[in-house]
């Protein structure tokens, strides 16, 4: 597979709602958002997502489809098991989630290593487990902010990398999406980070995509989130190993959401800003 140049590699751009919403309000979100996206003229290459909690599925499938965004935005879960099915209580497994219509999985989110234990070796079989399902997965990588104060940032999401992707082959890589999240930037009382902050640890990222897939893993998706909003997006979507961005607090609400992709959009120069 050739690389793609910058200009032909799709933006992606969603957010994960973590445990907010009820299934009425993440399907009105869904129904509010199709306006705004006509209006602002945001190019149907623009590759969309939104990650409700587990009970908000179904509803925001059919809402989705209602709305006509059926082919423009992934529905994803907030997380899976890798065993199809079993014995571990308030788990999900991947043919439910598949039987339902979601598109996606996010996986490794900090959220989900920090306070529920969630190691590399669990992410190991998760991630190849929704991939050879059919899932896109959203793999989050992050170092915190010891391991930034220590210097060892790089090493560390690049070991997140290496150990999540080690049983997964070449011919699953068009469903895989990196998310690079530092531990540090996200959530409320997050510190926004800087350009060079991102590109510091992208780089090596990106480096380890292509010694592991050769040429191809120059086409996975790199997305960058923590602290994201209108007034900062445009540093990094015009940063060169960033392919989207993974919003939380700034899209949760459908007005947020259109705010920072509309910003993101005029900085990228896919759409014309208001002033032009
Ligand atoms: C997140 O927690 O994944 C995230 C990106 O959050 P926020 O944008 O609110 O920092």
């Amino acid at each position: 597979m050739q690389p793609l140049a910058r200009d032909k590699r799709p933006f992606h751009f969603g957010t994960n709602f973590k445990m907010n919403q009820t299934p009425a309000e993440t399907a009105r979100f869904l129904a509010d958002l199709a306006p705004r996206l006509n209006q602002n003229r945001v190019p149907e290459t623009v590759r969309l997502f939104v990650i409700p909690p587990f009970t908000s599925l179904p509803m925001a499938i059919a809402a989705r489809e209602t709305a006509g965004l059926t082919s423009r935005v992934w529905i994803g879960a907030q997380n899976v098991h890798w065993a199809t099915e079993g014995a571990y209580t308030g788990e999900i497994s991947v043919p439910m989630l598949t039987s339902i219509g979601v598109d996606l999985v996010l996986l490794g989110h900090a959220e989900r290593r920090g306070l529920f234990g969630e190691t590399d070796e669990a992410l190991a079989k998760k991630v190849p487990a929704a991939l050879v399902a059919g899932l896109q997965v959203l793999l989050c990588v992050g170092e915190t902010a010891e391991e930034k104060a220590f210097g060892v940032g790089p090493e560390t999401v690049t070991r997140q990398l290496k150990i999540a992707l080690h049983d997964v082959g070449n011919e699953a890589l068009s469903r895989l999406l990196i998310g690079y999240e530092p531990v540090w930037s996200i959530g409320a009382g997050g510190t926004p980070a800087r350009p060079q902050d991102v590109m510091e640890t992208v780089v090596p990222l990106r480096h380890a995509l292509t010694e592991k897939f050769g040429a191809a893993g120059q086409n996975v998706p790199i997305l960058y989130g923590g602290s994201v909003a209108p007034d900062n997006c445009g540093d990094f979507v015009t940063l060169e190993e960033i392919d989207g961005l993974f919003v939380g607090r700034a899209a949760w609400q459908v007005e947020g959401f259109e705010r920072v992709l509309q910003a993101a959009l005029v900085a990228r120069g896919d759409i014309r800003g208001d002033a032009d």
